[in-house]
């Protein structure tokens, strides 16, 4: 059996000092808000290298909160793109915002820019690039629309923990989640927004803690989603090693790529020019996808679809208004994607077992 993903392994590595911190945390009884969040939140902007790092509940609260905390008029547009796990699209509703969705470019899958400018109406407030599978979406030229249109940019970076693009412009609003499965993974629910302003990062911080910065003066309306501390203690044990185990996903692809390059039928990932991947998903192209998965999943591989269906052919978002044909490059992409066991801990000769049944399974259709 090879797994898709292995938690066990990563904490394998950090076990001895988690369970010191869990101990700290429980001696001191710093459940919330205990000095490891402040910690933490440090730590991840450095690496991040932007200033400013405010945690928080989850990823989908971080998308949510930095629309709100950006103070858009209610019922303004969001341009979203079509493929994407449906937290995106769930966060806009939730901030009182409407998902005007688009297409992504066929190479990447990332959001085409100008089909998100082809979505702009005059009542559109926000974009939303999606850095899907660990590369991020093209940001010069989003934030270019976004200038020109007068647009907050949040972007779901909940997949990109430590990529990097070249020439891009600095982070208004990044929203990440650290899902037990994601690059930089909780035990639980965490998440975390990254921005450059020192004026969002505190609106942030009032919108996480019930409005409040000082205890019982409640200055707005607020939410309680503030990152929890035994989790800031396994993030930050994970942080120091994030750089390897994102160079040893790096490696991974690179095998993955030379493994595959001969098997007929498979479509490789691409890297887009300028951008560091951090493969949170290694996501392949075939004919027949479902039969080849099954053929996957018969011999033992853990292979998986991210994400089955755009988010306009999800029944939670139908009244949305959008039909099938609307977003054609992600509706073709949701039949032929897979994403094969991709992690820091996969071993070469796993993937070559992944691959040879992956011809096996492609030359038998
Ligand atoms: C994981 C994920 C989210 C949501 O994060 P949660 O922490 O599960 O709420 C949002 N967007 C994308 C692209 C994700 O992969």
């Amino acid at each position: 059996m090879i797994p898709f993903v292995d938690l066990r392994a990563a904490h394998a590595e950090v076990a001895e000092e988690v369970a010191q911190g869990f101990d700290r945390v429980l001696q001191d009884t710093a459940f919330v808000q205990g000095p490891d969040v402040a910690a933490f939140e440090q730590e991840y902007a450095e690496f991040s290298e932007v200033p400013h790092c405010v945690g928080v509940g989850n990823g989908t609260d971080a998308i949510e909160l930095s629309l709100r905390a950006a103070g858009l008029e209610p019922g303004s547009g969001a341009v979203l793109p079509a493929n994407t796990f449906v937290a995106t699209a769930e966060a806009v509703v939730r901030a009182g915002l409407r998902p005007v969705l688009a297409d992504c470019d066929d190479d990447h899958l990332l959001l085409d820019p100008a089909a998100a400018e082809a979505a702009v109406t005059p009542d559109v407030a926000a974009v939303l690039p999606v850095h899907l599978y660990g590369q991020q979406a093209p940001m010069a030229a989003v934030q270019d629309l976004a200038a020109r249109h007068g647009l907050t940019v949040v972007e779901d970076a909940a997949q990109s923990q430590g990529s990097r693009q070249e020439g891009r412009p600095p982070i208004g609003l990044a929203s990440t989640s650290f899902y037990p499965g994601k690059n930089l993974g909780a035990y639980g629910e965490a998440g975390a927004v990254l921005t450059s302003s020192a004026e969002l990062a505190t609106a942030l911080r009032l919108l996480t803690n019930h409005g409040s910065r000082q205890k019982y003066q409640h200055e707005t309306l607020g939410f309680n989603s503030r990152l929890d501390t035994l989790q800031a203690v396994v993030l930050r044990a994970k942080l120091k090693r994030l750089a390897r185990w994102n160079e040893l996903r790096r490696a991974a692809a690179e095998r993955y790529d030379k493994l595959l390059s001969g098997v007929q039928g498979v479509r490789l990932p691409r890297v887009a020019p300028g951008n560091l991947h951090v493969w949170h998903l290694y996501v392949i192209r075939v004919p027949q996808r479902d039969k080849v998965l099954a053929g996957l999943h018969a011999a033992g591989v853990q292979a998986q679809i991210h994400y089955p269906y755009p988010v306009h052919l999800t029944p939670a978002f139908h009244d949305l208004g959008y039909a099938p044909g609307d977003f054609p490059i992600a509706e073709k992409a949701a039949t032929e994607i897979l994403s094969l066991p991709m992690h820091p801990h996969l071993t070469p000769s796993q993937q070559e077992r992944v691959a040879e049944t992956l011809d096996k399974v492609l030359s038998s259709l």
